[in-house]
């Protein structure tokens, strides 16, 4: 074990039917405080989806209680080990489903969806020139990292995908189709939908990106940056072979891997960004957040107003040299 982690975070989904999914987040929640862990797990009729953290000694408990549910005895659990909790509360929510895709028609992956591939055949068949790789995250996760080649759908949400791929299915055409997300779970059923589109070789990575990255044959190879992660890690490494920087600060755009929220709490986008920016810009990703009366950075500083006021200037003053250099 790594030195000073003794903590863990736990990723994982499945897909099973659930009788009583409202009453059974009820149970599950009080299970999970009393057994101290802390992390977000959601349940719906079409089954279970979580990431958590916890002890060693915890999270060991919550595997084994879990797997002793037959409806979640083949539930797989990706691992990750970390120096305390990463997440601040325990939520479990009852949702209609475990992910939104706003399908007309629901997609159920037991009854259909891709071919699940494993790391090393994924990483195979990422190299043949008939293949097309498609990230099924959100734009900003793909920002921070991805598979080389991979095609960002122009969208902002997993949920808009359908749309974009109707839109562009040219690139599709006669493709071997490959699809990779975080854990797996939103591949499911946008493969599963891509296959009732019609599409014929539809593949998934099983097990997504997390999984990819501690295959002791792949080593995440392949993989550009760092893979985006929903706890207060924000990132994680992928590629064990070699660290190409693929993230790029919103302001001046060079490489960067750190995640900040603009300080504008109505805007909250993510961004890119130094330390060194966060400060200039006062962590308002547009001139308005930066001015906006609610601007959390200011707040945290204790900015004055004349304090403001001069950043601002400065950052005028440079956009003037800036447009004149062009
Ligand atoms: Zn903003």
């Amino acid at each position: 074990m790594e030195k000073g982690k003794s903590y863990r975070v736990l990723l994982y989904y499945h897909y099973v039917h659930m009788e009583d999914p409202e009453g059974y987040a009820k149970e599950h929640l009080q299970y999970c405080k009393d057994l101290g862990i802390k992390g977000r797990i959601l349940v719906a009729h079409e089954g279970i989806n979580g990431t958590l953290s916890g002890t060693i000694e915890q999270t060991d408990a919550y595997m084994e209680k879990m797997r002793q549910d037959p409806r979640f005895k083949d539930i797989v659990f990706k691992m990750d080990l970390h120096d305390g909790h990463a997440f601040k509360k325990m939520h479990v929510r009852h949702r209609p489903e475990l992910v939104t895709l706003r399908l007309e028609d629901d997609i159920n992956p037991l009854e259909q969806t891709g071919k699940h591939l494993k790391p090393v055949e994924f990483y195979e068949a990422m190299q043949d020139e008939n293949t097309i790789v498609i990230d099924a995250r959100n734009d900003y996760e793909y920002d921070l990292g991805h598979f080389r080649g991979a095609v960002r759908p122009d969208i902002r949400t997993f949920r808009e995908l359908p749309e974009w791929i109707r839109e562009n299915e040219e690139i599709l055409k006669d493709k071997k189709i490959l699809a990779y997300c975080t854990g797996g779970i939103r591949c499911e059923k946008f493969t599963g939908w891509l296959k009732r589109e019609g599409h014929e070789d539809v593949n998934q990575l099983h097990g997504g990106i997390v999984t990819y990255g501690y295959d002791p044959e792949v080593q995440g190879e392949l993989w550009d940056g760092k893979c985006y992660v929903f706890d207060e890690r924000i990132s994680v490494p992928v590629n064990r072979k070699e660290h190409v920087i693929v993230g790029a600060d919103y302001f001046d755009g060079t490489p960067c891997e750190r995640y900040v929220n603009c300080a504008n709490p109505e805007c909250n986008k993510q961004i890119l960004c130094s330390e060194e920016n966060e400060h200039k810009y006062m962590r308002g990703c547009t001139h308005e957040c930066r001015v906006h009366p609610r601007n959390l950075y200011i707040k945290e500083h204790n900015l004055s107003e004349e304090e403001v006021n001069h950043r601002l200037k400065v950052i005028q003053e440079e956009e003037r040299l800036n447009n004149q250099a062009m």
